[in-house]
């Protein structure tokens, strides 16, 4: 018998329960979840960038660097998993993306190294040294997540990221 406070167990078992679809199922805009594992990605990176907007206007600099990151992340597993025939089980954790980055591209190991190194720097300041976010980390890193997510989608000749990309 846990010690656990019961609106906890109760909140932690209603989350089990929607991940099963048990409460119903009304899906995200724009994400279609019948679709590739490489669409929903690209479509989640989408998402995560109009979501960025909105919060880079309401000020949340914190958030809108946290789900930069996400962005980022979803954009390259897309490229991965479509053209380098990567599975989403390859992306169990958040630095696997930027090392298979940096092995098969589809940008520079350089850069993938540095957009892992920013990753790393990100968690240990944010979580261990109380650094706060500013309005202009949270726009360059805003501006950095939008032209990886653009490179992606206009990138590939074989893929048509572009059917998939909802950014207007
Ligand atoms: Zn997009």
């Amino acid at each position: 018998m846990s010690n656990d406070p019961k609106p906890l167990t109760d909140a932690y078992k209603r989350v089990t329960d929607a991940l099963e679809f048990q409460s119903g199922a009304t899906y995200e805009p724009q994400v279609d979840p019948a679709g590739s594992d490489e669409q929903i990605q690209l479509q989640k990176a989408c998402r995560l960038l109009a979501a960025c907007d909105y919060l880079y206007e309401q000020a949340f600099y914190g958030s809108v660097v946290e789900m930069a990151f996400g962005a980022m992340e979803r954009s390259l597993e897309s490229y991965m998993i479509a053209v380098l025939g990567s599975e989403l089980s390859d992306f169990q954790n958040h630095t696997a993306v930027y090392e298979r980055a940096a092995t098969h591209g589809p940008i520079s190991r350089e850069m993938a190294q540095n957009l892992k190194a920013l990753y790393a720097n990100n968690r240990t300041d944010y979580y261990y040294d109380n650094a706060v976010s500013t309005e202009e980390i949270a726009a360059a890193m805003l501006d950095l997540a939008r032209e990886l997510h653009s490179f992606i989608v206009t990138h590939s000749t074989t893929h048509q990221f572009d059917h998939y990309c909802s950014c207007s």
